[in-house]
């Protein structure tokens, strides 16, 4: 029998996908076939004509079964990007987003004026896959002593080997708790994108959205209950002059500057992600 190729497997993904009401079925097809073949997806268009294995395409058609099943791609290949460095990811944590991405740069933007040169102790709670504590040590000019917070065990795994993968074990402590409670010590920085989708819009997301964990989505009845928690405790283990920073649900922004406001916080600026949609929330310690 003739071997599939390349260009007319993609064609008959792509297909089957817009079947099953794929968002985005070529590019999710090429993003798999790329890793399976391990090459890039640029790579794929001057290999149209090369035959797939047997194995290959086995390999490739539990993957577009997985996919039609819902599951996202990211947990299908086990990676991410973010901040253009490469994450692995699995069902235990949340994928990283590229509008986390804009928290990430308004903390690495505030820590340009902050003076002196010993190491900051940066805090990520509700770390997951660790893409924000990771990229923050990693892309940041600072000496930083990462901590990362998350009350799952096995997110924590998925963060600790990311950490590896970009040579931060010595860098990052991860620590397993709920919220602000493992951290007995005064940092600089505390960073957090907490579950904030209110419980009743849970049962309306993506199909796809909801094979992420719940305990990373559900913020509760109005979706700010680990806001109120977190800036609660946070003056108390935020350094003075410290910077707070969250990511926020659709329509959160001001509610979350309120909280801050009304806890102490000053210098508290909105910054809107891509689609303009206001997303992440910034505040400096009194
Ligand atoms: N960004 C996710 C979503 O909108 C939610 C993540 C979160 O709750 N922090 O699906």
């Amino acid at each position: 029998m003739e071997r599939l190729k390349v260009k007319a497997i993609l064609d008959k993904t792509v297909d089957h996908f817009n079947k099953y009401g794929i968002d985005n079925p070529r590019l999710d097809a090429e993003i798999m076939l790329a890793q399976i073949l391990n090459m890039s997806r640029v790579n794929l268009y001057v290999n149209f004509d090369k035959p797939l294995t047997k194995e290959e395409v086995d390999r490739y058609r539990e993957m577009i079964i997985a996919r039609s099943k819902g599951i996202p791609v990211a947990y299908i290949i086990g990676e991410q990007e973010f901040m253009s460095l490469d994450f692995s990811v699995n069902e235990a944590v949340l994928i990283p987003r590229p509008e986390t991405e804009h928290l990430v740069e308004g903390i690495l933007d505030r820590l340009e004026d902050y003076k002196g040169d010993e190491p900051l102790k940066v805090c990520d709670i509700g770390t997951g896959s660790g893409a924000i504590i990771i990229s923050l040590v990693k892309l940041s000019k600072r000496r930083m002593e990462g901590i990362g917070v998350d009350i799952s065990k096995d997110a924590l795994e998925v963060a600790k080997q990311n950490a590896s993968k970009h040579n931060l074990d010595q860098d990052i402590d991860f620590r397993l708790g709920n919220l602000l409670e493992p951290i007995s010590e005064r940092v600089d920085v505390l960073v957090s994108n907490p579950p904030y989708i209110p419980t009743k819009d849970i049962e309306e997301l993506q199909k796809e959205v909801k094979k992420e964990p719940l305990g990373a989505l559900d913020g509760g009845e109005d979706g700010l209950d680990y806001y109120r928690q977190i800036i609660d405790e946070a003056p108390k283990k935020l350094r003075p002059s410290g910077i707070i920073g969250f990511e926020v649900g659709i329509g959160q922004a001001k509610d979350v500057a309120s909280l801050l406001k009304e806890a102490g916080f000053s210098e508290i600026e909105i910054i809107s992600d891509y689609s303009e949609i206001e997303r992440v929330v910034l505040g400096i310690n009194k």
